[in-house]
């Protein structure tokens, strides 16, 4: 449905370029194109649209979004199963870097969907335990907001290289293959290795004298490697007793010394996500040398978890081709935007995958963004809107990846907790707090408060 939004900035449409097509930049562009007083164009670098294989998995925050732009259904037909709202289990933590069978050191359940309560105009959830994840096959869920971007707004082959500011308050964008474009607002939706982050963060060093702010532009090795695949549930053999793999059920988290294991159904069902985790710490920050994706051989897989408790063996024993990834990250930024150039989704916190959240973190820039967007009236209020969306998205996301670094670290069983199951339980239990604390709503409302407000000092 076209909204004819608030009316047009100076007599002309906004014109609003989103750079990358991914996750992030798609939400935001279904969300904006529905606005028939806003220009949007969509820039990818790639031939199409496209997301590598592999499940990606979203919580009640994110999912109340896409209810809010009317796309639950849809995403409902791909999740692994509708969501109800009913109880069922975030993840199973279990110790497992043993050949005897292993066992479970917490278990993480909480209602998800929509079960929240009011509690002074604030939503809380009932409970203070965990959503369970929502979980799909990554491409089916790009083709989801695919699906839905009007024709004609997406352009292919478009690798942005530099962005100038023109003497009139246009933006102009050069693309690799010498074709430019202009704008009135630049998104930067161009993920981890942002080529506009690395402008913004370039110049703001320049202009500010200040080195220390160029290491913010190069991602971070985070000392870990991921290998990924996906199985057939019917490829997976049954336990001796003849009952299916336990992670068929259930999302499963395998813990051990500096390494760890994920796997959940996706698919309807049909297929499991597994991605593992190898981690030396010692090299955090360092430079990872070499590609950051590649094929792997299986039996490097394998190896990695030789002693591991026989269910973990078997599931890994499945996966065919897996594909080795180095877990980078970016340092938290101070700023996401300046003079119209706005950054968003991993181009802006690229974080390591242990709380399943980059995803959703992109799709809550798009929304937060997207209502502030269309409902700009001025240019004034233009950059009012930029520092409202600064100021609600990027202490949260900041706080996300820093989150999931510690994650990664409590089920890799060397953070401070070490495998104290009496403290690493509850640990674990709060680093997931976040997703319950602040409802979309109330950030929302207070984003728009602020994006009217003559004074950048509101207060939430
Ligand atoms: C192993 C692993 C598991 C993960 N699991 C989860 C999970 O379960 N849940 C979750 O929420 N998140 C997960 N994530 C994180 C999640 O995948 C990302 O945070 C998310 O996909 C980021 O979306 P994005 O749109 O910001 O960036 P991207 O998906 O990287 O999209 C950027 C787009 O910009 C294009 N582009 C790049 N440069 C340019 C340029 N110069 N000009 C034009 N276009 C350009 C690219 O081609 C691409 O299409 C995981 C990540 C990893 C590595």
């Amino acid at each position: 449905m076209t909204n004819t939004g608030p009316g047009p900035v100076a007599g002309i449409k906004l014109r609003i370029a989103i750079c990358g097509g991914g996750i992030g930049g798609l939400c935001l562009a279904v969300s904006l194109s529905r606005y028939a007083h806003l220009d949007i164009n969509v820039y990818e670098s790639a031939g199409q649209f496209r997301e590598i294989g592999a499940g990606v998995m979203i919580w009640a925050r994110t999912w109340h979004i896409l209810e809010k732009m009317g796309l639950a259904s849809e995403f409902s037909k791909i999740a692994h199963a509708p969501p109800t709202g009913a109880q069922g289990v975030g993840f199973d933590y279990r110790r497992s870097d043993q050949p005897c069978e292993g066992f479970r050191f917490k278990l993480v359940e909480m209602p998800y969907g929509v079960c929240f309560s009011i509690h002074n105009r604030h939503a809380v959830l009932t409970s203070d335990s965990l959503c369970q994840c929502i979980r799909f096959h990554r491409a089916e869920f790009l083709d989801v907001f695919v699906n839905h971007l009007p024709p004609g707004i997406a352009h292919f082959g478009k690798r942005l290289t530099s962005y100038s500011r023109n003497s009139n308050g246009l933006i102009s964008l050069i693309f690799n293959d010498s074709s430019s474009a202009i704008c009135d607002v630049l998104i930067g939706a161009d993920g981890i290795k942002s080529t506009i982050r690395a402008q913004m963060y370039r110049e703001a060093a320049d202009t500010a004298h200040d080195q220390s702010l160029m290491r913010y532009i190069e991602p971070v090795w985070t000392g870990t490697m991921a290998y990924r695949g996906l199985v057939r549930v019917q490829d997976i053999p049954r336990n001796k007793d003849g009952s299916p793999h336990r992670t068929i059920g259930v999302p499963m988290m395998y813990c051990g010394k500096g390494r760890h294991v994920v796997s959940y159904s996706i698919s309807q069902g049909d297929i499991v996500n597994i991605v593992t985790f190898v981690s030396q710490p010692e090299k955090h920050g360092q430079h990872y040398d070499g590609e950051w994706v590649t094929n792997c051989d299986k039996q490097e897989l394998l190896d990695c978890y030789a002693n591991w408790e026989p269910e973990v063996g078997s599931l890994l024993k499945c996966i065919d081709k897996p594909t080795r990834w180095a877990i980078h990250h970016v340092n938290p930024l101070p700023f996401y935007h300046k003079d119209g150039v706005v950054l968003m989704g991993d181009a802006a916190h690229a974080m390591s995958p242990h709380q399943g959240a980059g995803a959703g973190q992109a799709i809550e820039d798009g929304f937060v963004l997207g209502h502030l967007l269309a409902n700009i009236t001025s240019k004034m209020q233009l950059f009012r809107s930029l520092d409202a969306y600064e100021a609600i998205r990027l202490p949260t996301a900041n706080s996300v990846v820093n989150g999931s670094y510690e994650s990664g670290m409590m089920y890799d069983l060397i953070s401070k907790y070490g495998d104290d199951y009496a403290t690493l339980g509850p640990a674990i239990q709060r680093q997931w707090k976040w997703i319950n604390e602040i409802s979309l709503e109330t950030e929302l409302e207070f984003a728009s408060r602020l994006a009217r407000s003559p004074s950048p000092n509101a207060k939430l």
